[in-house]
């Protein structure tokens, strides 16, 4: 249940926040901002964008900056408080400007030097998909 996720993570829900959480869950890959706008015709930009604001303070999304300077959006698919251990990285299509989340590719192994901590990763691979290659 939608609303479920919402609450597991601390928020009421409301009828714009169930279409834009089904709107990601649909998508079932990262989205833009622009994306949503289109999936979601009756709301309009800033009212999605609340919505992403809220739902990345309460870590039912997370975002990447896709190379070209845009957000994505994905949901989380930890239960509540996520300290971003999901975190993972990206493949962007410059062909057809898509997203993918690289979910087998193990980024473990980056070590950091001593006394920086990380708190977020965006890792973004550029290059041609396998639908327009
Ligand atoms: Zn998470
Ligand atoms: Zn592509
Ligand atoms: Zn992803």
């Amino acid at each position: 249940m939608l609303q479920d996720v919402l609450s597991s993570k601390g928020v009421r829900s409301t009828s714009n926040r169930i279409l834009v959480l089904r709107a990601l869950e649909n998508a079932d890959m990262p989205v833009t901002l622009a994306d949503l706008e289109v999936m979601l015709p009756t709301l309009d930009k800033s009212s999605i964008f609340r919505v992403l604001t809220l739902f990345l303070d309460h870590d039912i999304v997370h975002s990447f900056e896709d190379g070209r300077g845009v957000e994505n959006y994905e949901l989380c698919h930890n239960e509540g408080e996520c300290d971003h251990h999901d975190a993972h990285s990206h493949f962007y299509c410059v062909k057809c400007h898509r997203s993918f989340c690289l979910d087998n590719v193990d980024l473990s192994a980056i070590r950091l030097p001593d006394g920086f901590v990380a708190q977020g990763l965006s890792f973004v691979i550029k290059g041609v998909c396998k639908d327009c290659s």
